[in-house]
């Protein structure tokens, strides 16, 4: 059917909406593709729709292509499965709650690896069933803190999320690669430029991990990458740490005096002057920092943990959260902070400011039995034989050449600092460089955490019950859709790919004439027989001007415009993304177009 504009239901706007930042977001309201609901929450437009359905047609395509099948779950999901799994505690704040009116408790999900694991569980039994890939695609629900930039982070947002099922660990293998070459297709075929990153399962659980980011500099991911072809998430960026170094000719540490040296540029500045290098100087490289972190645990709990890194070198929090798990007492979403002084307080032998590792000089403190055992990890590069200034765990006090592995040790190593532009790739690949990205994708293999925690269990070959091991998929379908018009504009408008276009061809009726509105409608009816989709600006009334401007704004591949040229038997064919325009024969006009969309 042609999309007629004098009736259809669109309303494009003139002026920037107060509430939009980012470019997809006003454009995509002022063009009239989605209305704002309730914040992050969208109501969605014919035109919005119908670019929202080519994109799901597509994924849907390639997820059949590796024989994935479709099933739909409800949104709305009772609390029992997700307290199995303890993620009804996990999420916080996180997901929107509510009660039934006899006061159980239900979620919106926000995920639903519960939910597919159960089905499984409830229908199949044997490894003979196995590999299975399921997925949906659906509406999810999650309180994000900051939504924003419209559907880039909304609260209620579509996801196309996938689970596989297999036996074994190279049968996970095969369900991932077979996804992962399914979303490369996906990306492609939407147009849309994607780094695939290694990053880390973060509350998922489970082993490997990649995000598909969309680089662009209103992302807020951070990503870093090599010109040999490394890429990774900070958070899953691994140090390559330094050789160990002999330290058997080393002399023995001394505590010196460094009155009023609270901090890494104090302390450098007096070790310089009461104990100076040689030919050297000493700089923050040479100190070990160590930053006291409260962990808070799923549990509510708050577990004090702290960290030794060179001290040039920054905390990223994010990093510790990401990775600090194997050291914790149980997995789940926790959240890391630098330790309050009520914290502080409670731990005597921390004193700030000249906090060291666990001293063979002194009483032991952190990091060996000791005093007040604490949990005491470093940054990969503190290895053994490496050589620090560093606090003596006394007010005003420094030790000197503190030698790591043999003055101090500790209870294990953690990605804990900045990555740096020009630190080296893990792979050997080269320096790093930093770059900003949308996640418009993940992939997981999850393992056995889900089947372990609801009992997914299926006879194996030998009559055994086995636990099967699964994989979870997520691709962000209306958050492609803000992607595809953030990375498709320009400053008149949206220029859409032809994959996801809400129509093929957008038809202007210039001018009054009669003749003029019968042959735009005749060339609008062409085009439909011919197979292609036509929005048809049929308003009598409208001037060119606000037709053409709203042709831009709308964003469609190709726009033809009906008038003058009429009389010579042409009609204007416009290229909406290059601009460039050419007079073409009324009667070629068809054939143009389907020779440009490659039909
Ligand atoms: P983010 O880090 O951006 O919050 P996430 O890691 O929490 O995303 P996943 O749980 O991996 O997201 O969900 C799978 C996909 O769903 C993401 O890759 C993303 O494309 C999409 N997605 C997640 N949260 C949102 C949201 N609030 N709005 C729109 N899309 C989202
Ligand atoms: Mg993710």
């Amino acid at each position: 059917m042609v999309l007629r504009l004098s009736s259809l239901f669109l309303r494009t706007l003139r002026e920037d909406p107060a509430e939009a930042e980012v470019a997809s977001h006003k454009l995509l309201l002022r063009a009239g593709y989605i209305r704002r609901a309730a914040p992050g929450i969208y109501t969605w437009l014919p035109l919005g729709l119908r670019v929202l359905r080519k994109v799901e047609e597509i994924i849907r395509e390639e997820m059949t292509s590796i024989g994935a099948q479709e099933v739909h779950f409800p949104a709305l999901l009772p609390k029992e499965p997700y307290e199995v799994t303890n993620r009804w505690t996990e999420y916080g704040d996180g997901i929107f709650r509510l009660k039934d009116r006899k006061g159980a408790d239900y979620l919106l999900a926000p995920t639903h690896e519960e939910m597919f694991t159960l089905l499984v569980k409830d229908l199949y039994g044997s490894y003979k069933d196995l590999p299975l890939s399921i997925y949906q695609i659906q509406n999810k629900y999650r309180d994000e803190a900051r939504p924003r930039a419209g559907l880039l982070r909304g609260r209620e947002f579509i996801m196309k999320d996938s689970y596989s099922f297999d036996i074994d660990d190279d049968g996970l293998e095969a369900s991932y690669q077979a996804h992962r070459g399914a979303y490369l297709r996906i990306f492609e075929r939407l147009g849309l430029d994607i780094v695939p990153v290694a990053a880390t399962a973060g509350a998922m659980g489970g082993s490997k991990s990649e995000e598909f980011l969309h680089p662009t500099a209103i992302g807020e991911d951070t990503f870093v990458r090599s010109a040999g072809g490394y890429a990774a998430n900070v958070e899953a960026v691994s140090t390559v740490p330094p050789a160990e170094i002999d330290y058997s000719m080393a002399p023995a540490a001394r505590v010196l005096d460094t009155p009023a040296t609270p901090t890494i540029a104090t302390l450098v500045q007096s070790a310089n002057t009461i104990a100076p290098r040689g030919s050297d100087v000493w700089t923050a490289a040479d100190t070990l920092k160590n930053v006291v972190l409260a962990v808070d645990l799923p549990t509510g709990e708050r577990q004090i943990v702290v960290v030794g890194l060179p001290g040039d070198r920054a905390v990223d929090l994010k990093r510790i959260e990401a990775n600090i798990g194997s050291y914790l007492p149980m997995a789940g979403e926790i959240g890391v902070e630098a330790a309050n002084e009520e914290d502080l307080k409670k731990h005597a032998l921390l004193v700030k400011g000249y906090i060291g590792p666990g001293l063979s000089l002194d009483a032991a403190v952190l990091g060996s039995e000791g005093a007040s055992k604490l949990l005491y990890l470093v940054d990969p590069r503190v290895v053994s034989g490496t050589s620090w200034i560093t606090g003596a765990n006394e007010s005003g006090k420094h030790v000197f050449g503190l030698i790591a592995g043999r003055d101090f040790g500790w209870d294990g190593t953690i990605e804990a600092v900045e990555v740096r532009a020009g630190d080296e790739a893990p792979d050997g690949s080269g320096p790093l460089e930093a770059a900003r990205g949308i996640e418009m994708g993940h992939i997981f293999q999850l393992g056995r955490k889900y089947a372990q925690a609801l009992d997914l269990k299926v006879l194996d070959r030998n009559g055994k019950l086995a636990v099967v091991t699964m994989g979870s998929y997520g691709v962000g379908v209306t958050r492609a859709v803000a992607a595809l018009a953030e990375s498709n504009h320009d400053d008149k408008g949206l220029c859409w790919p032809r994959s996801v276009a809400p129509a093929d061809v957008h038809i202007v009726a210039v001018g009054r004439g009669e003749e003029i509105f019968a042959a735009a409608q005749k060339l609008a009816d062409d085009f439909e027989a011919a197979g292609l989709e036509v929005i048809y600006d049929d308003r009598p009334k409208v001037s060119p001007g606000v037709k053409f401007s709203d042709a831009e704004l709308i964003g469609v591949p190709t726009i033809l415009a009906v008038g003058r040229g009429l009389v010579d038997g042409v009609v204007e064919i416009k290229d909406r993304a290059t601009g460039e325009a050419e007079n073409i024969a009324v009667g070629d006009a068809v054939q143009y177009v389907l020779s440009t969309a490659g039909r």
